[in-house]
């Protein structure tokens, strides 16, 4: 069950964390991996290095998700030498955190054109290849999108607006986009992550941590292994009659 293979799938901010996981348990199952990063060339080829001595298919491209011209191009240099990318995992995201009185415009503007235009810009741009059927292997037709928001785009958070109205947009735009497509036979989901193990929420001192905790039902922060688990299930054929939906993966945080 669950099984990719023949499939071809691009992790946006698949150097690290989240995204990183996503990237090798897509690989596991089969899938060949192209993991995105934006600064860190060295974590993106780790990661691929990962996949590949584990006996699985991975390369790695580097573009900003938030410059629209550079990420047609790579995604169309992408479409071009694999045929078609069957699956999106439009991760790539970034926190600015601060109370509004404090949010400057800049703030902002890296936050939306990061969290949710680069995403729209991934999801449109593949969507082309999405809909046109593989000429060689017709078992490879339609596709997968899946948006990576966050279980603040629907509970909100103090000094979190920014981040929380970029990720409850990739909400409209999931449900708008599966609307759009599902006769095309893609489906686009979002997953709703908690507090999660990673390099974004290292930063939070012992103390915060464990306030953060007291929240969760199941008492503990997520890793990003059960994130990806939840991502190879909605990439999956088995996940195929599952649109617009949102998919919690927070420990009962919200519910
Ligand atoms: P992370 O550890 O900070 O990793 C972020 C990844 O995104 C890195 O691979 C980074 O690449 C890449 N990235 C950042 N900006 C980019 C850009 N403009 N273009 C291309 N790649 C870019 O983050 P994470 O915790 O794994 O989070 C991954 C996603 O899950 C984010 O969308 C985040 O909002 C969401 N999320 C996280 C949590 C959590 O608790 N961690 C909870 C809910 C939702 P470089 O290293 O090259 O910069």
């Amino acid at each position: 069950m669950f099984r990719l293979d023949g499939k071809v799938a691009l992790v946006t901010g698949g150097s690290r964390g989240i995204g990183r996981a996503c990237a090798a348990a897509l690989a596991a199952q089969g899938a060949t991996v192209i993991v995105n990063y934006v600064r860190g060339e060295d974590a993106a080829r780790a990661a691929a290095d990962a996949i590949t001595q584990a006996g699985g298919k991975a390369e790695i491209c580097g573009f900003d998700v938030a410059d629209t011209k550079a990420t047609e191009q790579a995604l169309e240099g992408l479409v071009e030498k694999h045929g078609r990318i069957d699956i999106l995992i439009a991760n790539a995201g970034i926190a600015i955190d601060g109370l509004l009185l404090r949010v400057k415009d800049e703030d902002l503007d890296r936050i939306f054109s990061t969290n949710l235009r680069g995403t729209l810009t991934c999801a449109r741009v593949l969507s082309k290849s999405m809909m046109r059927p593989s000429k060689t292997d017709p078992k490879r037709s339609g596709g997968r999108m899946i948006f990576m928001s966050s279980v603040i785009a629907e509970m909100g958070n103090v000094g979190q607006t920014a981040y929380a109205a970029s990720k409850a947009a990739l909400l409209g735009a999931a449900k708008s986009i599966a609307r759009e497509y599902a006769s095309r036979g893609i489906t686009v989901n979002a997953l709703g992550p908690g507090f999660i193990d990673t390099d974004m929420t290292q930063s939070m001192t012992p103390a915060m941590k464990e306030q953060i905790v007291k929240m969760i039902p199941l008492g503990r922060i997520g890793s990003a292994a059960e994130i990806a688990a939840a991502c190879v299930f909605l990439a999956s054929d088995e996940a195929g009659y599952i649109t617009g939906q949102v998919l919690r993966v927070n420990g009962g945080m919200y519910v």
